[in-house]
């Protein structure tokens, strides 16, 4: 699922595509994604605004549009927010109107100027929300979208200080990785980042957050912040179904743990290791990150865990990955098949 970097390239990416950009159609071809509306009461409520900017909070686009002018229902005289959960396979182009449809596309917002941003999802667990907009936030306004959007602090954000995570953490329990999973305590961390994080601040995942020393919360904070910098500075890790507006993003090639199971660490040399923590896979160094020997009997049942071969687990993340960029390269209206003599410049397809 996109986290935080990722969601942060599209919007960025969007931002540049979209702002300022008058919607004049809307249609839906599958309600569930739309959490607010039916598909037509959607299409009154959003035909006739004008895209303000765009922005994110935690895993969740904010788009945020402009009132019609035209009052109507009322709703139409209010400034607007999109929110937009990616899920698993959600995403966003921009293209021409002539554009090719894949029937993977559920929703489409006709835009003025002879384009459409075409929201494609394979699996269909997207989610979409139309609300009325508090001004301060640019989030909905209170009561409206109870429960859609995060409540866990940004850790991007200038005042998300070490002694704000601190505080944050004190009033924690349980295991790290379980922790930084939760949208209520960090908002756009993920299985991805959250792996990444832990092995930057040396921290095992399933240490008891209530066992961190002061000097372990300094590195997990920095760790944290670092790791979701860079991955923005890479446009987000290319695994999976995502990809943004302007293209994939090569944060991927600089993981060190997460799906690198059996690889060797790139501290140590010691084989990755992979296990599962509240039903996700999780990757770590048994050396580099250390538990307590009271901890470790805890977490027995996770560490003793060895489902699939090392090899067997490798050959299939490999077949999982080829497939999952080629199904990005469909998305994109490119030849599926992997060019390795693709010219310089070669056309991108989806702007
Ligand atoms: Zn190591």
């Amino acid at each position: 699922m996109p986290e935080l970097p990722e969601v942060e390239t599209i919007a960025r990416d969007l931002r540049g595509l979209v702002a300022g950009a008058r919607i004049c159609d809307a249609r839906c071809d599958w309600p569930p994604t739309l959490r607010s509306h039916e598909p037509v009461p959607f299409a009154r409520a959003i035909v006739g605004r004008t895209v303000e900017g765009v922005g994110r909070r935690g895993k969740q686009l904010l788009i945020w549009l402009a009132p019609t002018g035209s009052g109507g229902d009322g709703f139409g005289s209010v400034p607007a927010v999109l929110t937009v959960h990616l899920k698993m396979t959600g995403q966003l182009f921009v293209v021409p109107v002539a554009t090719p449809m894949d029937r993977h596309v559920h929703l489409v917002l006709t835009l003025a100027d002879g384009r459409e941003m075409r929201f494609r999802d394979i699996r269909k667990f997207g989610r979409i929300g139309l609300y009325p907009r508090d001004p301060e936030t640019g989030e909905p306004i209170a009561g409206e979208a109870v429960g859609v959007l995060a409540r866990g602090a940004e850790p991007l954000v200038d005042d998300f200080t070490v002694r704000r995570f601190r505080e944050l953490v004190s009033a924690r329990r349980g295991r790290l990785k379980s922790l930084l999973l939760n949208q209520d305590f960090l908002a756009g961390v993920g299985n991805i980042y959250a792996d990444e994080a832990l092995w930057r601040a040396r921290l095992h995942p399933l240490r008891d957050a209530r066992t961190l020393r002061p000097g372990d919360v300094r590195r997990l904070h920095r760790a944290l912040r670092d790791v979701l910098a860079e991955a923005v500075e890479r446009r987000g890790s290319s695994v999976d179904d995502y990809t943004a507006p302007e293209g994939d993003g090569s944060m991927q090639e600089h993981l060190a743990v997460y799906q690198r199971a059996g690889e060797p660490c790139l501290r140590c040399g010691r084989a990755i290791r992979r296990i599962v923590v509240g039903g996700r896979s999780t990757h770590f160094c048994s050396w580099c990150q250390r538990l307590a020997r009271e901890q470790r009997e805890t977490g027995q049942k996770a560490l003793a865990a060895r489902p699939v071969g090392a090899a067997e687990r490798r050959g299939r993340l490999e077949a999982n990955r080829k497939a999952a960029a080629s199904r990005r390269a469909v998305a994109r209206g490119e030849d599926p098949k992997p060019r390795t003599d693709a010219p310089e410049g070669a056309p991108e397809g989806a702007v």
